[in-house]
């Protein structure tokens, strides 16, 4: 079961997104804020992170720089949140070394489309044992 890590200030979008990607049969952990989320993601190492790039005191941008700087946690797959798409933003993201990004509010399926390019979707997988 893959283990993604959302890091999210927002109590309500942190806890809708933690809902619906657990019952699409994802291991989720969440952080509230980037020096947080950053602990986690050393100390849980999971397949992917969602981070919101707006966060109070250390904001995703730096949070990213910082897991893509460390060794333990450069392989992890970043997919970049923001609320809006402003001109730039992407570039910026892409820039602090995520890997990906997707715009607020969130669209699940298209969320999902990608980060199935990073790790296993849990529904395409379900049910069937791997004989690997
Ligand atoms: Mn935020």
């Amino acid at each position: 079961m893959p283990k993604i890590l959302i890091v999210e200030d927002n109590e309500l979008s942190r806890d809708m997104l933690s809902r619906r990607l657990r019952r699409k049969g994802f291991e989720v952990l969440v952080a509230t804020d980037g020096q947080e989320g950053i602990a986690m993601a050393q100390r849980e190492l999971p397949d992917l992170v969602l981070m919101d790039l707006s966060l109070p005191d250390l904001d995703g941008w730096e949070a990213t720089r910082r897991l893509k700087k460390d060794a333990k946690t450069q392989h992890i797959p970043v997919i970049a949140l923001t609320a809006h798409a402003m001109s730039g933003d992407r570039e910026k993201a892409i820039d602090a070394g995520c890997d990906e990004y997707d715009t607020k509010p969130i669209d699940l399926r298209r969320l999902l489309s990608k980060m199935v390019r990073f790790v296993e979707d849990p529904e395409a997988s379900g049910g069937e044992k791997s004989l690997a």
